[in-house]
């Protein structure tokens, strides 16, 4: 059993949190810690916060709650199917109540890149869909792997470059 343990392929995997409810900082901060804790998932870097006004399907909503957002790399023994279904019991656990697209949560934590060959489902798509127009996510990600490659897109330096965007740093204690 130990040595199987021992065997188990990890493969590197890039997740994105993000919090505009409640205490932001500190549901992420729990959050990174119930990831580290999951058996065959462990945390390698995690960025530090960046504060971002929130998106909606209409565009930026000045009148919600601004997010605070992070990256974290992580190596995981799971699949990705299974490592979501880890993460969502995970926001449940923190509060995240499902309503309306886009709407205002505790905790969202996007699966946004697993190595392996992209996956095309409604329920797990990886690369994430949307993570190559998100300075929130590309800026954070930029900082913990400066090389970082999004497949099918190119550099994130590149990508966050093309946004346009500048994310403002969150002054916080090290996540990890
Ligand atoms: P967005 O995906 O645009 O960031 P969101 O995070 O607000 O939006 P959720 O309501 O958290 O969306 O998730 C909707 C569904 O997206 C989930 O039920 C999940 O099955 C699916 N999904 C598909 N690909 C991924 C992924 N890479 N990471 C997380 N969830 C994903
Ligand atoms: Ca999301
Ligand atoms: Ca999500």
């Amino acid at each position: 059993m130990a040595r199987q343990q021992r065997m188990r392929v990890e493969l590197p995997v890039v997740l994105a949190l993000g919090s505009n409810l409640g205490d932001r900082e500190a549901t992420i901060r729990e959050a990174v810690r119930a990831i580290d804790a999951l058996p065959g998932v462990k945390v390698v870097k995690a960025s530090g916060l960046v504060e971002t006004p929130a998106l909606k399907p209409d565009g930026v909503d000045v009148d919600a709650p601004a997010y605070l957002n992070a990256v974290i790399a992580v190596r995981s023994a799971i699949g990705a199917a299974e490592l979501l279904r880890e993460l969502q019991g995970i926001e449940r656990a923190l509060g995240r109540v499902r309503g309306i697209r886009w709407g205002d949560r505790t905790l969202d934590i996007d699966i946004i890149a697993f190595a392996g060959p992209p996956i095309d489902e409604p329920e797990l798509t990886i690369p994430h869909p949307r993570a190559n127009e998100r300075a929130f996510v590309l800026a954070p990600w930029l900082e913990i792997e400066p090389d970082a490659l999004l497949p099918g897109h190119g550099s994130v330096a590149d990508l966050l470059a093309a946004t346009g965007e500048h994310p403002d740093p969150y002054p916080a204690e090290p996540l990890t």
